[in-house]
């Protein structure tokens, strides 16, 4: 039977550690984060054993099992969002109440939750909004956003899966800002964002409202001299207590492969 990681970390511990590359990444730990997100196969490394290909590779009836646990995972958290009352939730999570609907707003755009679970939105369906949406009805604690802003690391929790975060998210980030000019008037026009007074003597500062109590802010400094670029994500100081740092990866890392499609497929 094949066992589900936890977390990157336990394949990491069955893989060589040699970093020899064979398998296009950098480390075994890039590697292992990868495999754990889903986007590389565990056999894709050729110095994998055969028991360590026994025990984390997945037959397609068990990644349909695994789908089959996230929408089950997705119906109990509606039943859950569908019991609570509106009204005090939509005060706590900065959200409103229109008819029998609660309204969040996400990235500038409307997303309704019904009473009988149904979602109405401007928005695709996009799974990576989901959970962390569901997350958001149900636990944020309605911490008042501090205007201070920490990197994904500094969020509790983070530190461990930032070097996937970095990966991920502001790595692929900074590529595209690198790639398209204009990359950050489109987003800034296409998700109600709005560009900030420089922060860290970056060369553009952009915030965007994720989640009514969930800012980001994304930071790029263009390559100069010689210089590479740079690109970080920072997350308002609260987001720790209204998303936690689980929901701050989906939401974070889900961004951004969005705009990379929207970039790709429809150029910006
Ligand atoms: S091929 Fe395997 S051993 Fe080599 S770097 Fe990749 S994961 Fe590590």
């Amino acid at each position: 039977m094949m066992a589900v990681a936890k977390n990157a970390m336990e394949i990491f511990k069955v893989l060589e550690k040699s970093n020899c590359r064979e398998c296009g990444e950098k480390t075994c730990l890039a590697f292992a984060g990868a495999v754990f997100c889903g986007t590389r196969r565990i056999n894709e490394c050729p110095r994998a054993n055969s028991a360590v290909l026994a025990q984390f590779t997945s037959t397609s009836d068990e990644r349909s099992s695994q789908e089959n646990d996230l929408e089950t995972y997705i119906v109990e958290l509606k039943k859950q969002a569908m019991q609570v009352d509106f009204a005090k939730t939509a005060a706590r999570i900065g959200a409103q109440v229109h008819g029998e609907m609660l309204q969040v707003k996400i990235l500038g755009k409307l997303f309704g939750i019904r009473k009988n679970g149904s979602f109405s939105t401007d928005l695709h369906l996009i799974p990576w909004v989901v959970i962390p949406l569901l997350h958001y009805v149900l636990n944020c604690k309605g911490v008042k956003v501090s205007g201070q802003w920490v990197s994904y690391r500094e969020l509790p929790g983070g530190k461990e899966k930032y070097a996937l975060f970095k990966k991920q998210g502001e790595d692929v980030l900074r590529q595209l800002a690198d790639r398209y000019a204009g990359f950050f008037d489109d987003v800034l026009h296409m998700f109600e964002g709005r560009a900030v007074e420089k922060q860290y003597e970056a060369d553009v500062s952009v915030v965007l409202q994720l989640f009514p109590l969930v800012p980001i802010m994304i930071c790029y400094w263009k390559p100069d001299e010689g210089l590479a670029s740079s690109l970080y994500i920072f997350f308002d100081k609260s987001a720790g207590d209204n998303i936690g740092a689980e929901s701050a990866f989906s939401l974070g890392t889900g961004l951004v492969q969005m705009l990379k499609k929207l970039a790709t497929h429809h150029g910006f």
